[in-house]
């Protein structure tokens, strides 16, 4: 379980990041921020695209960035919106790849909406390496 002070510091990062998302055809940026069990947070920003399927989400850039630096553990994630809407479907399966206990927590931009659960509750019976390999 993480401290109130680092899920403050993680709700901080990624409402920070938020002001570098590339949203010009949704205009609703998200900023995302995820902390590793190294201690370290990596944020990220949804990058969109005029070929509307090349656009990708915060939480994925946050996580492809830590991943990318060698991290495979995570702790949580934060994720920030106007409105602390919730993960896509395709940013749960991607954390999910790297264990269902992290903890995602959803908050508004204005603090006044904050969720937090295992991601093993947000994606319920999710797949994973065990589905390929029958174990
Ligand atoms: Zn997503």
């Amino acid at each position: 379980m993480i401290t109130d002070e680092t899920r403050d510091k993680l709700i901080a990062s990624a409402r920070e990041a938020r002001k570098w998302a590339y949203a010009p055809y949704s205009n609703y940026p998200v900023g995302a921020a995820v902390l590793t069990a190294s201690g370290r947070i990596y944020d990220g920003v949804n990058i969109e695209n005029a070929a509307y399927p090349d656009t990708i989400c915060a939480e994925r850039v946050a996580i492809f960035k830590a991943v990318s630096e060698g991290e495979r553990e995570f702790e949580a994630i934060a994720v920030v919106t106007t409105n602390a809407g919730s993960p896509c479907g395709s940013c749960r399966q991607v954390l999910a790849e790297f264990g269902l206990d992290t903890l995602v927590i959803i908050a508004s931009t204005d603090s006044q909406v904050t969720r937090q659960m295992r991601l093993g509750e947000l994606l319920p019976e999710a797949f994973g390496r065990r589905d390929l390999h029958g174990k």
